[in-house]
Parts: structure tokens; C-alpha cells; sequence
């Protein structure tokens, strides 16, 4: 990463940069829709990664290797991430000066691999090593979460933020979503990670989101007349058999119940390297993903399927807010290409548009360097 960003750099800019900084993407293996009920997740960061070669300068110039500056002229174009940066870092008292800065990426756009956080991870990343502030990762995480949520403007949960800053080389993150405390899990037999694209755009994931905020909330409020609650992280399934509540509330709370369950189970069995039951969880994740949630897709439920008849597969389930997206599949050590051969072909049964797969470990969090 650090020598493409290099030669990103000597395209455009003469001299050296002082910093390169690098934070990686990221994907959630378990623990979904769980965040805001202030639960647990435990995603990993990816081998694919932002990384930013930068130099302070008296006027900001930024470019990025993989949008061509032309094609960035309209709307404020991704160039507002940096300003997001630079005005969370004021937040916290810290004055960011200008760059002279390109960004070069091996995370796909778009692709719910979390882009957007592993780029604003690398601009603080960056401005943290050229100032010696001494951030801490988790800082650097909570300063580009400010920055996304209240700069960029997108509410998004701290897990993406978290993953690509504090990830942690061959080790997935088990977080509590309410203490933030963060415990790296080790995967065991050098599993690898696969991303299985189905590249159905989330159109209206959106609406959906806040729409099962709102039930979840719906569900705390009926609980609580019966036993005060403050999240449905609090929440049990006895709960739930004893409140009066309308069906729908009933099952989005029993997804967020059980699935917080099956993280909690799920790192237990990464500890003990019991992948029958990771092949497992995950399969009982999906399903209550679609039927208690209802965010998956018919794309999601066959790439899901393809993949766990795949050799070498081990778990596999959607990943991400859901009605398009990703699937998530933990594959055995050299497997690989056996796995992705089997599963685009049953996949492709299905007729749908060819997906885009990817492949990974669980990789270190973001760092920097100084030159
Ligand atoms: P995701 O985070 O799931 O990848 P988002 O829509 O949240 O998708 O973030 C994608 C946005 O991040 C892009 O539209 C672009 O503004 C910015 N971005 C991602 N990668 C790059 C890059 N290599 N160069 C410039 N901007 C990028
Ligand atoms: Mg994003």
C-alpha cells in the first residue's frame, strides 16, 4: 500500500510527502442491526486499504487515484471528507493544516466494505502522525466518526471507525456497542475472509434503516412499562413473552435479542476453534436476518446458500444493513479458489447479475508513517 501510494504521489507532486498513513476497509462477521440497540459487533479489518501520501502545504491540494479529478466537479465530491476531518479534529482543539495529499485505494467504493471509514480513518491517520498529537487509535476512531456522523452528515454507527483503526492482524473485533470496549479474537487455522458482492444497490436500505430504528424503539418503549429498559441490549426473550406488543416490534426485538446471543456464542467458538458452530451461528444469523428482520433479498439468501455448499466453507451469511449488499464467508486456509470457482457457479444458477468476490485476512488496523 505504501509504495502504490508512493507512486501515486510522484505522479502528481514533486518532492517527497512527509507521512503516508493507511487504514484498511472493513467487514462485520457477525452482530447485525445490533449497534444501535447498543450491542455487540464483531467485524474485521480487511487487507484492502485507504492510503494517503501527504506533505502540509500553504493551499490544499488533494487528489485520488482512482476518481480523475475531472469526473469530481460536481457536488462537494469526495474532497469534503478531508474538511469533515479537519472539523472534527477542531473539536477536539486541533488546528489541521492544509495538504498537499493523494489518496490511493484498494477498498471498492460502495461495496459495503466501508470505504467511506477507512478514508476518513487515513486523513486523521494522517494529520495525527504529522502533528505528533499522539492519538490513540481509539481517538483517531471517535474523531472520524464525529467527522462522518456530523460533518459528512451520514449517521453511521462507530463499528466501521472502530474496525479499520483498532483491526488487528489475523484477529476479528468483538466490540460492546455501549461500553466501546474492543477484544480482538483470534481466527483460528489462518482462515480467510471472503466478500461475495452481490452488487444489488441498496436503493432503499435507507428508509428501511431508520424505519427498523423505529421499531426497536417501538419494542423498548412496550418493554419498559413492564421492566424499565434503556436498549433492547437490556431485553430478554422472557421480555418479550410477557409484554404487550404488536407483532412486527415482537420480531425485530427477538432478532436483536438472539443475535446479540449469537455473538457472544460465536467469539467463544472463534476461541475454542469450534467452526462447526461458526458454520452455524451464522446460518441461524442469516435466517433471522430474514425472517424476524426482513432486510435480506433473494440475491442475499442464494449467495448465502452458494456459498456454504462451497469447499472449504466454514460460515457464511449477509453482511451489512441488508436489501443488497454483501455476504460474509469464512473460508479454510488455502481453499480459496476452490471456494469461489463452486460458489459462482451455483450462484449463477440463480440468474442474477455476475457478483464481484473478494478475498482477504483479517488484517492490522490502520498506521502511519513518517519520512
Ligand atoms: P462505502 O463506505 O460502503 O464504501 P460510501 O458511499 O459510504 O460507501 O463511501 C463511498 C464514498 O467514499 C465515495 O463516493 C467517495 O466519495 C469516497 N471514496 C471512497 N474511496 C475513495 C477514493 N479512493 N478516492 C476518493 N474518494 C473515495
Ligand atoms: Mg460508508
Amino acid at each position: 500500500m505504501v509504495s502504490q501510494a508512493l507512486e501515486a504521489w510522484a505522479a502528481r507532486f514533486d518532492g517527497r510527502p512527509t507521512v503516508v498513513s493507511v487504514a484498511p476497509g472493513r467487514v462485520n462477521l457477525i452482530g447485525e442491526h445490533t449497534d444501535y440497540n447498543e450491542g455487540y459487533v464483531l467485524p474485521a479489518a480487511l487487507e484492502m486499504a485507504v492510503a494517503i501520501a501527504a506533505r502540509p502545504a500553504t493551499e490544499e491540494r488533494l487528489a485520488s487515484a482512482q476518481v480523475p479529478d475531472a469526473a469530481d466537479h460536481r457536488g462537494p465530491g469526495w474532497r469534503r471528507y478531508a474538511s469533515a476531518c479537519r472539523s472534527a479534529l477542531a473539536e477536539i482543539g486541533v488546528e489541521a493544516p492544509p495538504l498537499e495529499a493523494v489518496v490511493y485505494s484498494t477498498v471498492p467504493g460502495g461495496s459495503g466494505l466501508s470505504s467511506s471509514a477507512a478514508l476518513l480513518v487515513a486523513f486523521v491517520g494522517a494529520w495525527n502522525e504529522l502533528l505528533r498529537l499522539a492519538l490513540e487509535p481509539e481517538q483517531v476512531a471517535q474523531v472520524a466518526w464525529r467527522a462522518e456522523n456530523e460533518f459528512v452528515g451520514v449517521k453511521v454507527g462507530r463499528m466501521d471507525q472502530m474496525a479499520s483503526a483498532m483491526g488487528v492482524d489475523g484477529a476479528a473485533l468483538f466490540i460492546d456497542m455501549r461500553t466501546l470496549e474492543v477484544e480482538p479474537c483470534r481466527l483460528p487455522g489462518g482462515m480467510e475472509i471472503g466478500v461475495l458482492d452481490t452488487r444489488k444497490p441498496r436503493s432503499v436500505a435507507a428508509g428501511k434503516y431508520n424505519e427498523r430504528v423505529a421499531e426497536c424503539a417501538r419494542a423498548v418503549e412496550a418493554i419498559s412499562k413492564v421492566r424499565p429498559i434503556d436498549a433492547l441490549r437490556d431485553a430478554t426473550l422472557e421480555d418479550l413473552r410477557s409484554v404487550d406488543i404488536d407483532e412486527v416490534a415482537r420480531r425485530r426485538a427477538r432478532h436483536v435479542i438472539t443475535e446479540n446471543r449469537r455473538v457472544l456464542e460465536f467469539r467463544d467458538a472463534l476461541k475454542s476453534g469450534d467452526k462447526s458452530a461458526l458454520g452455524t451461528l451464522c446460518e441461524e444469523s442469516h435466517r433471522s436476518l430474514k425472517e424476524d428482520y426482513e432486510v435480506s433479498v433473494a440475491e442475499l439468501d442464494a449467495m448465502a446458500r452458494s456459498a456454504r455448499a462451497a469447499p472449504g466453507c466454514i460460515a457464511a451469511r449477509m453482511t451489512g444493513a441488508g436489501f443488497g449488499g454483501c455476504c460474509v464467508a469464512l473460508i479454510e486456509s488455502g481453499s480459496f479458489d476452490e471456494f469461489k470457482r463452486s460458489t459462482l457457479s451455483s450462484y449463477g444458477m440463480y440468474g442474477f447479475p455476475t457478483p464481484h468476490v473478494f478475498r482477504s485476512k483479517a488484517s492490522r488496523g490502520a498506521y502511519a508513517i513518517s519520512y
